[in-house]
Order: C-alpha cells, then sequence, then structure tokens
C-alpha cells in the first residue's frame, strides 16, 4: 500500500507534478500557460486507474487556469469501437470533469503525421525496412548487447520514399515491410533501437475510413499529438519513463520553437482483488464472468457507478493514494472507506429485511396500525424526518432470531427483549417451527406500549432491530456482491492465470426481500443506508417499477470475508 494519509480536505501539501508545474510556472516556461490532456486508446471502457489520470489531467488545468483536452488515441483501428468512444465520455462527464470544445482525435493527425514520416526518410533519419517484425525484434539485441544493423538501414531515400507512397496505396501485403526512424541500433534505451514507426494494416477506421492503409505506432503519434495540440504537460504512468528518450527525439526533429511537451511520470493506481488491464477486463466480459463492462463487481467506472458509488468518492480515494514515483498497490479497503464516509453524509436511512422471518406482537390489536415517526439522516439536520408504518405483523430477518442463543447473541431468543428500531420494546414469547425442516416459521412476541421511540420511556436492552410492517412492505430483489477474485492480486502469478481466482460466490442474488413502502418512490440517483445492512441504491439497469432490483454498494463495516454478507 503506498499512502494511507488522509489529508484535510483543502491542506494537501503539492504533489510532486504540482511541485513541477509550480516551478514552470515561476520560471516563465510557455508564458505561463498551463495545458494538460487525458489521451485514452477508444479500445475498453474506463476502468478506476483511469480515474486517477483523469483527476490529475483535468485537476492540474482546473488548479492552474489551465485547459485539459481530451485525446483519443486512436491510433490502432483493429481494436476501437465507436460503443467505447461514447462510454469514456459519458464516464469522465460523471467524475465530474469537461473538456469544453476540445475533443481531438490522433487519426486528426494522421496527415500530419504521414508528412513528418516522409520529411524523416527525405532527411535520412528513417527508411523502409522489408524484413519481417519477428527478425527485427531478433535483431534488437538486449540491453547489454547492441542491436544488429538491418541490411536495409542505408536504402536510398529514393527508394524508402517510394516504397513507403506505395505502401500506403495498398500495394503491399501486411506485415511485409515497415518504416523504421534511424536512430541508434547500439543505444542503452532499447527504445531508441530503430524503432518502427508505421506499419500496413488494411482496415477501416472508424473516423478516416479506407483513407490510409499505413498507420503510425502509438509512439510516433502520442508525442507529436502532445506537440500538436500545444500541450505543456504530458502526464503519464511509469511505464512511459523509459519512452521518453524516444519521444523527446521526435520532438527534437519536428519542432521550431522553444516549446516542448514536458512529460511526467506517475504510479499506476492498483487495486487488489481485481485486475485492471482493460485487456483483461475485456477477456471477463467476452467469456461472460461477469454480465458486461457495467457488471456491479467490475472496477470499470460504468460497474462503479452502477454499484453505487458516487463521483466525489472516487475523487477522494485518488486524493487519499497520491502520486508517487513507484508503482504499488492499493488497498481496495481504503476505496471502500472512501464509498462509505461520502455515503454517511448523504444517504437516507431506512428499513429493508432481506431474508425475512414473520414476526407476530400477539398483543397488538387486530386490524390496528400506525405510523411512526423516524429520521432520515441523522448526519444531516436538514434531512427531516418521515413516517413508517407500524402493525401486528412485522418481518425481520432470519438471523435476528436464535432458538437457543448462546450468551453473546444480543438479538432475538426465547425470553429476550429488543428494541425494535424507531418503535417499542418488544419481547419474545414464543416461535414456531416447521416440524419437517426444522425452519423457523414465526416468531411470536409481545409489544411493550408504553416504550415508543421518541416518548422518554425506556429500559436498557442490548439490541435494536430494523424491520418492516408485513402489510405495508414492497417486494424487492437485493443483490450483494463480494470481491470478483478471492485474490489479492490475481495477476501477479507468473504459473497461474488471473480467471483460476475468480470468486464463485461473488453474486448473491436474494429475491425475496421486504422493503418500507417510501422504496416504492426511489430513483437511480439516490443514495439509502439500509439499517445495519450497509449503503444500497437502485439498479440502474434491471430495476423496473413494481420490479425493484437494488444493488449493495458497501456494507456498514469492513466485513468481508467474515461470512457477513
Ligand atoms: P490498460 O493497461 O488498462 O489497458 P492503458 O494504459 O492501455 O490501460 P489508455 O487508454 O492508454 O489505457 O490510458 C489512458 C491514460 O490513462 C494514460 O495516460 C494512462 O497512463 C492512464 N492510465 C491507465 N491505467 C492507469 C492506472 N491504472 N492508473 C493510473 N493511470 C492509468
Ligand atoms: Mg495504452
Amino acid at each position: 500500500m503506498t499512502n494511507n494519509a488522509q489529508p484535510e480536505e483543502g491542506k494537501r501539501s503539492l504533489n510532486f507534478i504540482e511541485q513541477f508545474v509550480e516551478e514552470d510556472l515561476a520560471n516563465g516556461k510557455n508564458d505561463g500557460r498551463i495545458h494538460t490532456r487525458f489521451p485514452p486508446e477508444p479500445n475498453g471502457y474506463l476502468h478506476i486507474g483511469h480515474a486517477k489520470a483523469i483527476c490529475l489531467d483535468f485537476g492540474i488545468a482546473e488548479r492552474y487556469n489551465g485547459k485539459c483536452n481530451l485525446r483519443f488515441d486512436d491510433t490502432n483501428p483493429s481494436k476501437e469501437e465507436v460503443e467505447y468512444i461514447d462510454s469514456i465520455k459519458a464516464d469522465i462527464h460523471w467524475l465530474g470533469f469537461d473538456w469544453e470544445d476540445r475533443e481531438f482525435y490522433a487519426s486528426d493527425y494522421f496527415g500530419k503525421l504521414y508528412d513528418f514520416a516522409t520529411e524523416l526518410i527525405k532527411r535520412g533519419l528513417a527508411y523502409i525496412d522489408d524484413q519481417p517484425a519477428s527478425l527485427i525484434s531478433e535483431q534488437k539485441g538486449t540491453p547489454n548487447k547492441p542491436g544488429i544493423e538491418s541490411p536495409y538501414r542505408n536504402r536510398s531515400v529514393e527508394e524508402s520514399l517510394d516504397l513507403f507512397r506505395r505502401m500506403n496505396e495498398g500495394e503491399f501485403e501486411e506485415g511485409s515491410r515497415v518504416l523504421r526512424a534511424k536512430v541508434d541500433m547500439t543505444s542503452s534505451n532499447m527504445h531508441k533501437r530503430d524503432p518502427i514507426i508505421y506499419r500496413i494494416m488494411k482496415c477501416a477506421h472508424h473516423r478516416t475510413g479506407d483513407t490510409w492503409k499505413v498507420y503510425p505506432m502509438y509512439d510516433f503519434a502520442h508525442g507529436q499529438s502532445d506537440y500538436f495540440e500545444g500541450v505543456t504537460h504530458s502526464l503519464c504512468t511509469l511505464e512511459f519513463e523509459v519512452h521518453r528518450p524516444l519521444y523527446d527525439w521526435f520532438i527534437d526533429q519536428l519542432k521550431e520553437g522553444d516549446y516542448r511537451p514536458r512529460q511526467i511520470e506517475f504510479n499506476r493506481l492498483n487495486l487488489t482483488y481485481t485486475v485492471m488491464s482493460k485487456r483483461k477486463l475485456l477477456q471477463l466480459v467476452q467469456t461472460g464472468q461477469v454480465l458486461g463492462w457495467d457488471d456491479p463487481r467490475m472496477p470499470s467506472l460504468s460497474g462503479l457507478r452502477r454499484r453505487g458509488y458516487t463521483p466525489a468518492s472516487i475523487r477522494n480515494f485518488v486524493d487519499m493514494i497520491g502520486y508517487t514515483k513507484y508503482e504499488a498497490m492499493n488497498d481496495v479497503g481504503l476505496l471502500e472507506f472512501a464509498v462509505r464516509e461520502d455515503l454517511n453524509k448523504t444517504a437516507t436511512r431506512v428499513m429493508g429485511v432481506l431474508r425475512p422471518l414473520k414476526l407476530i406482537l400477539t398483543n397488538y390489536p387486530e386490524g390496528q396500525e400506525e405510523q411512526l415517526e423516524t429520521v432520515n439522516n441523522p448526519e444531516d439536520e436538514n434531512a427531516g424526518t418521515r413516517l413508517l408504518p407500524f402493525g401486528r405483523e412485522l418481518y425481520i430477518e432470519q438471523d435476528d432470531f436464535m432458538e437457543d442463543a448462546p450468551k453473546k447473541f444480543f438479538r432475538l431468543s426465547p425470553g429476550n427483549e429488543v428494541r425494535l428500531k424507531s418503535a417499542y420494546i418488544i419481547k419474545c414469547e414464543d416461535f414456531v417451527k416447521d416440524p419437517k425442516t426444522g425452519e423457523i416459521t414465526e416468531v411470536h412476541c409481545t409489544y411493550d406500549p408504553l416504550t415508543k421511540s421518541g416518548s422518554g420511556e425506556s429500559r436498557k436492552v442490548k439490541g435494536t432491530l430494523h424491520w418492516v410492517s408485513a402489510k405495508h412492505a414492497i417486494d424487492a430483489e437485493v443483490r450483494l456482491y463480494d470481491r470478483l477474485f478471492v485474490d489479492e492480486e490475481p495477476d501477479g502469478h507468473k504459473d497461474k492465470d488471473f480467471t483460476e481466482f475468480l470468486n464463485p460466490e461473488s453474486l448473491e442474488r436474494l429475491s425475496n426481500c421486504k422493503l418500507e413502502p417510501s422504496l416504492a418512490n426511489a430513483k437511480v440517483e439516490d443514495r439509502f443506508q439500509f439499517t445495519r445492512l450497509g449503503y444500497f441504491c437502485l439498479d440502474s439497469k434491471d430495476s423496473k417499477p413494481g420490479n425493484l432490483v437494488f444493488n449493495r454498494t458497501v456494507p456498514l463495516k469492513d466485513s468481508w470475508g467474515k461470512g457477513n454478507r
């Protein structure tokens, strides 16, 4: 775990990236202009790792009166889909950020990049290599052993120009030729050993259609796109640190004045008990291990949203873990802490019974009902109160009753007293048991009318239970989630595939839940705390009026894996 410090709001000290930015501002770099970008590849949905990059890119722009572009790095037409572009935009907006009119695509620069590649050939700084990619890779050498120069390295400028043009006209097969930058086959940086910068792909692009038959490699597009957009600070994850000398080399060939983007790398967000790569998440979706990108068990932003996470809780979590220069694992418990902390302030307290057991108050007059006042949110004075219907027949949780209770069982058992929340003290007098199955089917209690909540009359009882009135309860399905994987780092095993660690019990669907009637009017954006059970919200996809489905966002306490789901 990197950093569990929880800074007080607004009092956080500058992170190292903000320090660099302030240094640049103090030195008058770029005329005081601050311009960042968030550059997703549209080959999957965004996950919470991306949220860390988004908060930084847009956050720096906000803090220093700058701008942040959204740029889709769409250089690989074979893996990209419009569905992903739409979802990425929706997720960024949901997190609370906006790129205004600056929605760009690396494909906007295909023309400029092609011209730049041509210019490199003309200057003797790039050449067409006719060898297959596998051989090129073998000739690269190792960090301790210099690479071998390609036999095509010194072919004439005219020949390379001609071949590059014909590659783009579709004359050659995919994989038959590539364009390589002529940098240095002996460089200690492997990325500078004549990297491939263009390849043939006979594949329609979602934006440029069939215009191009050659496509730039990511490394040839990324840094230059930042340059074309006037980006001052290119913030990216640590794995790009070793690419930086190559990006700098390209910009050296391209730039005219003093301006160049400054790349600063930071550590990735990695969460325990999940995987974070889009490729692996896509695999889970495609093999049906989860029910889509927005499955509430996924670490995708759409999954977390459907699960009930709030944008504020994700932003706060990103703030808590901070930005460093070394990779680490972040404890998912801290993310759950952040969502509880946020929901505690805003969620309406309600009552719902997940596994109902009938409770009859034998001394409560038949046919009588009353409305009991209850507080909507003790954390928020302005949240007010509402009325709960109460009557002779109620539901409580099955596991709130025990026939032979151990001493420390502070719930209901024969002869015992408990309080029903916002109602009365009751005493268990009897119970009914199915003679065949041994299942408890009814609990019979008496209530003490003098102990109504708020009346001032009370006595000490050890437990308080939640309940709903049987006559007024509404039916609902409730979905409980456990971790998607049983291992802390499912993709951290050399000899085992991450899918071997999938948790077969990550989803539990309870279809016979009884909820207080006010929940019939719940809206997707509403957040609830079900007393004693956790935070819940409507499932945005499957819930319908009259057929309600609730998701548990998170239990009240950190009780994962303790049989307390
Ligand atoms: P993945 O490995 O999950 O496929 P990626 O890095 O290929 O992710 P991109 O779409 O290229 O995904 O990422 C867009 C931006 O988000 C990049 O700047 C990248 O550095 C950043 N990013 C991706 N994953 C994380 C993460 N786990 N933590 C922080 N930033 C991330
Ligand atoms: Mg990537």
